[in-house]
């Protein structure tokens, strides 16, 4: 019997080009990676999101038993997370249409699985009227960012309507859903505090990460702790492990034209919650001169992206301004040779959820320098894999980036260990654990509906 899930993601196409806007980065990447384990394993996935675009058709194949489907609610057009709450009910009746009248929906799907407010808000009222579970990821949560100053640019402001909306809607989802998926323990607490939810209303379960396809490189093109790596001694490891960071830096230095100083990397949405301006003060406030790589953006655009503008201007403004390249977004199958050139992937954000690029760089036998907040320390372990510093300090997170670019011996150390230390986020791993959550809450679904007959 196959299983079918409907998952939906309003707001943005999992399909959108990453890191070029504030609105597609790590959840894109999650629904893709997540769909696409699911359907490896013989699950229908049909994947549902708001039409943006005219020319996009309804129904897209995007993978073995994956389908994504644009619905139209509201103008046909980009439009911002802000502004979609008037929309959501006619995205559920959309919905609610198309399966009743697709060939392949009609069968029924088994659960809902839904990402970020919107999508969840969307769902509620088809998860009752179908009867099947409900499962959320909020990715992000309106009061957690509230209470870190992050829900508005200026912290003093009083929340917008639209805000207060979310908040509203953010509390019923979380006490009408059968459960919540949050990808770290911290995660998981800070929820449960903030509704009142018992433990077992919530799921831990991490990001997945293609380790196919971030790898240290050099020989190993496969997960780099399994075939014969084994049998090569530590020292042939590392050998190898700087062989391809060489190579990586040497393509990157010809492409982008980089001088011979050590080499720094940002990877993400350039969005304030990642905080770049701290990145770029602590670049200036180092001993050592670096030079530092930031990835994201849309330079491409017509008239230039603000952002990269405003982050440049601030660059030459502490005198870093000649030491600092901005490529705009890379497309992930490239970025492999990104975090392999680079000495270290530096993470100075306010708030990660989760923080899927320091997996990315770890896999990639990349050490990590960030700040210790949400997931990410769950993820860099100071030492071990990186060094965690004191949060939005440029002076702490200079003299950490200094140690590391000084200590060779730290250094490589830290690259030996960075590939083993996230074996744990594979995608099979990971979707064995959603798949186990997902026959648990059908099996209970099944055994009330049993025992409701009588
Ligand atoms: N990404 C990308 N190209 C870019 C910038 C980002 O492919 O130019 C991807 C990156 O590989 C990662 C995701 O976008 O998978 C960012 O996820 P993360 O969890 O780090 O941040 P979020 O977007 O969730 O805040």
């Amino acid at each position: 019997m196959c299983f079918r899930v409907a998952m939906i993601s309003l707001h943005t196409s999992p399909l959108a080009p990453l890191g070029r806007t504030r609105d597609a980065g790590g959840m894109n990447v999650y629904i893709r990676g997540l769909a696409r384990e699911l359907g490896r394993d013989g699950m229908y996935v049909d994947i549902f999101t708001r039409r943006s675009q005219p020319e996009t058709p309804t129904v897209e194949r995007i993978g073995e038993r994956i389908r994504l489907i644009h619905l139209t609610a509201g103008p046909v057009a980009p439009l911002p997370p802000g502004e979609l709450f008037p929309y959501v009910g006619e995205f559920t009746r959309r919905l609610a249409r198309f399966a009743q009248d697709d060939e392949e929906a009609r069968h029924g799907y088994d659960l809902l699985h839904t990402h970020y407010w919107l999508s969840a808000a969307a769902a509620l009222p088809l998860a009752n009227a179908w009867d099947i579970p409900h499962v959320t990821m909020f990715h992000t949560v309106e009061r957690l960012k509230a209470q870190q100053g992050l829900a508005s640019a200026t912290p003093d402001l009083p929340l917008t309507p639209a805000q207060l909306i979310r908040i509203e809607h953010e509390g019923r989802i979380a006490n009408s859903v059968d459960r919540i998926i949050v990808s770290t323990d911290h995660e998981g607490e800070q929820l449960r505090k903030l509704y009142g939810l018992s433990a077992c209303h919530m799921r831990v379960i991490p990001c997945g990460v293609d380790l196919s396809a971030f790898t240290p490189g050099g020989l190993c093109s496969q997960p780099f702790a399994t075939r014969d790596d084994r049998s090569f001694s530590a020292g042939d490891l590392l050998t190898r492990l700087e062989n391809a960071h060489h190579e990586a830096r040497a393509t990157l230095d010809a492409r982008l034209r980089l001088s011979g100083l050590p080499l720094l990397l940002f990877v993400g949405r350039l969005d304030p919650i990642k905080g770049i301006d701290l990145l770029l003060e602590s670049v200036a406030s180092m001993n050592i001169p670096a030079q530092l790589l930031v990835v994201g953006g849309d330079p491409q655009r017509p008239g230039g992206d603000p952002e990269i503008e405003r982050l440049r201007e601030w660059a030459g403004k502490l005198g870093i301004g000649d030491r600092v390249y901005f490529p705009g977004a890379i497309p992930q199958a490239e970025l492999p040779t990104y975090y392999r050139a680079a000495d270290a992937l530096v993470v100075t954000s306010r708030y990660e959820s989760f923080g899927l690029v320091a997996v990315e760089a770890l896999a990639c036998g990349t050490p990590v320098v960030a700040a210790p907040v949400g997931g990410l320390t769950s993820v860099v372990r100071d030492g071990e894999n990186g060094l965690l510093t004191r949060w939005r300090s440029p002076a702490a997170f200079a003299e950490r980036l200094d140690e590391l670019l000084t200590d060779d011996a730290l250094r490589l150390r830290l690259r030996a260990q960075a590939r083993p230390s996230v074996e744990r986020f594979d995608w099979r791993r990971i979707g064995d654990r959603v798949r186990a959550l997902y026959a648990e809450l059908t099996t209970a679904r099944r055994h009330i509906a049993a025992c409701s007959c009588f």
